[in-house]
């Protein structure tokens, strides 16, 4: 007899329902909850090695001070005091929170409030800023908030699914999976793969455009001048629900098609066919994910996109609308609370003085930030040149997983105090800690995360805390108590918490904001415990919840109208002479960020053993590397050396390098130590697309 507990797997943004069960000998087996409307029973082969990453080897199990063990009191004193008395002594934005999407919601809502309501700084950003910000941005020009209008029925439902910057095979396994079903019960159905590599997921595709990095924007500004000229604009829809169209109309049919050739690197023939898929299919879903996002011009892609779905009006029925996808388990949920330095809480906004107002009556607390924080790679920049003196990193791994790597590394070392939460003792990150706090793992954590398509789930523990390790929302509220916000930080349980996050989100709505989840402001223990996943809006009172924005309009813009945002054409080329390859890096199928879990099981490690390098075969026979022979790639920001993986399935001048190896299981291979800081304008997402490298054969001295 086996004991089952229903969860959600703590890797992907597809959310998928897990059951664990512990057998009469203790041993846990997982496998795909068919009652999750996320995944209906599937996993991943990284979902279902789970059970095989939660074993004690590595954890962190007590608090330590100084590389000491201590007393969970002392490390926390020590916490509080020196943050409480840097903010009193340099003001509160000498100080920083760098989070996590692998944080809950309840433990993310609890950084964001201790930072922007009592600290009084909005210095708390996250590892979602390196996943999806630029999607944020680009919804809150175009539709006044951060709403994803998408679900994952509508991918099922469409005519024609455009996968663009998204290799959906490897990185949202289980929703491809629910797309290569529904594309062969429907084989009229069209997948259109817009990626300059030939990743697995083309190999779905009817069509697959290998456009040239950050060609995007040209690729939908010239989608969008067509679509005006043909039957497919909706001009009911766009008189109705919008604003802005003509301006950006104008702006598009400036762009020639010898001039769009030239930006997207595509044939003519196979522009011309994308087209016409587009204007002659009405149920159109483009899904996009960190190809779209990690780019200098992520934003003005994702909004290149909204235009096209908006001047077809092709947006909030089912089969249809843009459709971002988020990489990480609970960015989304990060996002509700307000966990980045621009946001508020409850997709409030940190410029908007009623928007402060509100939250600071809500929150009854001293101060609000007035104003956004520093973001991910600005932050790190304040950590490396003293303006930010006391940091504190959860549940991240930003030495491995941050551009420029090894000067995040220096900064982080050079900071005055550094607190680190983490599950394991030694990452690379850790080791620069002042203070370590354990914090428990996937297997023993309750709480709630939300996954691209809305839907709140629940996580719950099946195995006891081992050691001494606690809660990340339990280490932020002790901090918050001691640093003398007793009342504020007085949470016994994530449902506690999770009841006032609910209650925020509600809190005098009007109609005016997207997020509300009202509906669970109240909600005792014993519910919260068999809380079923749902999609919000789910506002108090509602007879049944809303699962659909915006096929009536209804944006969220003051006149309820959406907009059509002009957007620029970005350099795409950044090679030169000197760094003449164009280096993108990604996941891969079997491994989850730094590997600091997925790196466990031997069986996940044995689908790519270790780091390599794509390399187009001419490329390789120019430079003179073979198959698996060693090569260093090169950046004014560093250097690794990895193997060499020839392949025509990588485009001509182009790498394509994992970003998942650290130092503990492969020496100069983090690939972000090459990665340039460069950064979004507007959602300051840093670009890991486009890194302008050189590459040569690795001769050991
Ligand atoms: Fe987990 Fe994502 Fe795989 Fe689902 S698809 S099992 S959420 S990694």
């Amino acid at each position: 007899m086996s004991a089952e507990t229903k969860t959600t797997c703590p890797y992907c943004g597809v959310g998928c329902g897990v059951i664990a069960s512990i057998d009469d000998h203790g041993k846990v087996s997982v496998k795909g909850d068919p009652d999750h409307p996320s995944n209906y029973g599937r996993l991943c082969s990284k979902g279902s090695a789970l059970a095989e990453t939660i074993d004690l080897d590595g954890r962190l199990l007590y608090p330590e001070v100084g590389g000491e063990r201590a007393s969970w009191d002392d490390a926390l004193d020590l916490v509080a005091n020196h943050f409480s008395e840097t903010v009193a002594a340099h003001g509160p934005d000498s100080v920083a929170f760098y989070v996590s999407g692998q944080l809950l919601t309840e433990d993310y809502y609890l950084a964001n409030k201790l930072m922007k309501g009592f600290i009084g700084s909005a210095n708390i950003d996250t590892n979602s800023r390196l996943c999806m910000s630029s999607s944020v941005a680009g919804h809150r020009r175009a539709f006044g908030s951060d709403t994803v209008p998408g679900t994952y029925e509508d991918i099922e439902l469409a005519d024609l699914v455009i996968l663009t910057g998204s290799n959906l095979a490897w990185c949202h396994p289980v929703l491809y999976q629910r797309l290569a079903a529904a594309k062969a019960e429907r084989p009229g159905m069209k997948v259109v793969v817009i990626d300059p590599r030939r990743t697995v997921t083309s190999d779905i595709a009817d069509l697959h455009l290998a456009i040239r990095p950050d060609g995007d924007v040209a690729l939908f500004t010239g989608l969008l001048a067509r679509l005006a000229q043909s039957s497919a604009i909706d001009q009911n829809f766009i008189a109705t629900h919008t604003e802005g169209f003509s301006d950006v109309f104008a702006e598009a049919s400036a762009l020639s098609f010898s001039d769009l050739l030239d930006k997207t690197g595509l044939p003519a023939m196979q522009l011309r066919e994308f087209f016409r898929l587009f204007e002659t299919t009405e149920k159109v879903v483009t899904c996009y994910s960190q190809g779209v996002n990690q780019s200098s011009s992520g934003t003005d892609k994702v909004n290149a996109i909204l235009n096209c779905h908006l001047a077809t009006g092709r947006i909030g029925r089912p089969g249809m609308g843009p459709f971002s996808l988020t990489g990480q388990p609970n960015a989304m949920g990060g996002r509700e609370v307000g966990g980045l330095a621009n946001m508020l809480a409850a997709h409030m906004a940190i410029e908007n003085a009623d928007d402060r107002d509100r939250v600071q009556r809500f929150w009854k607390s001293p101060v609000i930030a007035e104003r956004p924080g520093l973001k991910a790679v600005d932050m790190f920049r304040a950590v490396a040149d003293g303006r930010v003196k006391a940091l504190w990193i959860m549940a991240t791994n930003p030495v491995v997983s941050m551009p420029d790597a090894d000067t995040v590394e220096a900064a982080i070392k050079a900071c005055p105090f550094v607190v680190v939460s983490d599950v394991l003792r030694q990452t690379d990150t850790t080791r620069h800690a002042d203070v370590l706090l354990p914090s428990i793992g996937w297997a023993e954590k309750d709480g709630t995360v939300t996954n691209s398509e809305r839907r709140i789930s629940r996580q719950r523990s099946f195995l006891p805390s081992p050691g001494e390790a606690k809660p990340d929302w339990w280490q932020m509220a002790e901090v918050g108590r001691r640093m003398g916000f007793t009342e504020a930080f007085s949470f016994r349980s994530p449902a506690g918490i999770f009841a006032e996050h609910a209650a925020l989100s509600s809190f005098e709505n009007n109609g005016s904001r997207d997020f509300d989840i009202g509906a669970c402001a109240q909600i005792a223990a014993e519910d919260y415990e068999t809380l079923s996943p749902f999609q919000w809006p789910q506002a108090a009172g509602a007879a049944a919840q809303t699962t659909r924005f915006f096929a009536k309009g209804g944006f969220f813009h003051a006149d309820g109208k959406a907009r059509f945002v002009a957007v620029k054409m970005p350099v795409s080329d950044r090679t030169s002479a000197e760094f003449p390859f164009t280096l993108n890096t990604g996941r891969i199928r079997d491994q989850w960020h730094t590997m600091t879990r997925t790196g466990k099981s031997a069986r996940l490690s044995s689908h790519i053993a270790e780091p390599f390098a794509e390399i187009h075969p001419r490329d390789a026979i120019e430079i003179g590397v073979s198959d698996a022979s060693l090569i260093k790639i090169e950046s004014p920001q560093g250097k690794v050396i990895v193997r060499a993986l020839v392949t025509e399935r990588q485009a001509r001048g182009s790498l394509f390098v994992p970003m998942h190896w650290n130092d503990s299981f492969a020496a100069k291979a983090r690939i972000d130590t090459v990665v340039a800081p460069v950064t979004d304008p507007f959602s300051g997402q840093p670009a890991s697309k486009n890194v302008a490298v050189a590459a040569r054969p690795f001769k050991a001295s």
